[in-house]
């Protein structure tokens, strides 16, 4: 999911509005190549369940990096204190856009599959594991956090916006189906699917969606995160180039990131200090050692 205002905070994600460009430029080429579609815009409602909430978000309607991104004030649901349609919003088929992007670069021959941990430190690596990577230490500290999520199929439910709310969201798949998330964990990073987390996760889609449904699937993974979900890239100390900590917003940054790895490796061109990786690891250090 891409939702551009996110959080109890109401808060317009990191640098979205150049992101969130750069991202929909890269699908829409993507399902160019690909001839499918794997960008699905929605409009997002947010619900608020208290007067608290509902106050918190209100209070922001008129900030200027808020304004933009909200079409206004929506009826809420029974059980809701109030609702804002959010613009910009949608998902994206990860499967649809990995299976399709993995013929495409087969056609090419320039695809393969298989376990890189034995290759050698060199500039032409780069290192792309994500949690795996951030959980075998390779990049220091970390504060990688495991989710899980459920999809249900339901009928009668309305397809037509994402809902969020409750701490969870409800994202419509077309077809009766729904993705509803998501928990938070950070002691045990394991990526395996818990009684705990579905429970949790059935309290959301009950909320959000409602009774009569039926689950489909149960997953759990781990988000690769190192500063909230700010994205870093850079050569690495002992050769070869990292890019990771997409954090829970990798559909929204990965487009924008490969775009200024790619420019780094190819023209020198360097990106912004606060993506690189080499400025985030020595300030790391020194908070380390101070
Ligand atoms: C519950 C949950 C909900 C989420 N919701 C959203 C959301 O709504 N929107 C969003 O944008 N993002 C969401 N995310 C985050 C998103 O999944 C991540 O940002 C994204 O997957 C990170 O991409 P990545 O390519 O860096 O890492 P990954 O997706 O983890 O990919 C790394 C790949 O490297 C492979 N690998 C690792 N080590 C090796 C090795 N030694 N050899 C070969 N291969 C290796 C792994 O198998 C994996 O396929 C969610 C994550 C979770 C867990």
């Amino acid at each position: 999911m891409i939702n551009p205002l996110t959080g109890k905070n109401f808060e317009p994600s990191w640098r979205i509005a150049e992101f969130l460009p750069e991202a929909l430029e890269f699908y829409g080429g993507v399902e160019a190549r690909i001839g499918r579609q794997v960008w699905h815009p929605l409009p997002v409602m947010r619900l608020a369940g208290s007067d608290q909430e509902w106050q918190k978000i209100v209070s922001k309607l008129a900030v200027p990096d808020v304004a933009p991104w909200v079409r206004g004030e929506v009826a809420a649901r029974d059980g809701w204190v109030g609702a804002v349609d959010v613009r910009g919003g949608g998902w994206i088929h990860a499967g649809d856009f990995l299976t399709g992007s993995c013929e495409f670069f087969k056609n090419l021959g320039c695809y393969q599959v298989g376990d890189v941990s034995r290759l050698e430190a060199s500039d032409r690596v780069i290192w792309c594991d994500g949690a795996a990577g951030l959980l075998a230490g390779h990049l220091g500290p970390h504060r990688c956090a495991k989710g899980e999520i459920l999809t249900v199929r339901a009928t009668g439910w309305d397809e037509t916006c994402i809902r969020i709310g409750a701490g969870g969201w409800l994202v419509p798949q077309g077809g009766e189906i729904f993705r509803v998330g998501s928990t938070y964990e950070w002691n045990e990073l394991d990526g395996l699917p818990t009684e705990k987390g579905r429970v949790r996760v059935e309290e959301i889609v009950r909320r959000l969606g409602g009774d009569g449904f039926e689950i489909i699937a149960h997953h759990a993974g781990v988000r690769p995160i190192l500063r909230r979900s700010q994205p870093l890239i850079g050569p690495l100390r002992g050769g070869g180039w990292m890019f990771n900590a997409l954090g829970s917003k990798g559909s929204l940054y990965a487009p924008g990131m490969a775009g200024r790895l790619a420019r780094w490796l190819v023209d020198g061109v360097e990106p912004e200090p606060e993506v690189d990786f080499r400025k985030f690891s020595v300030q790391s250090d020194l908070n380390e050692s101070g």
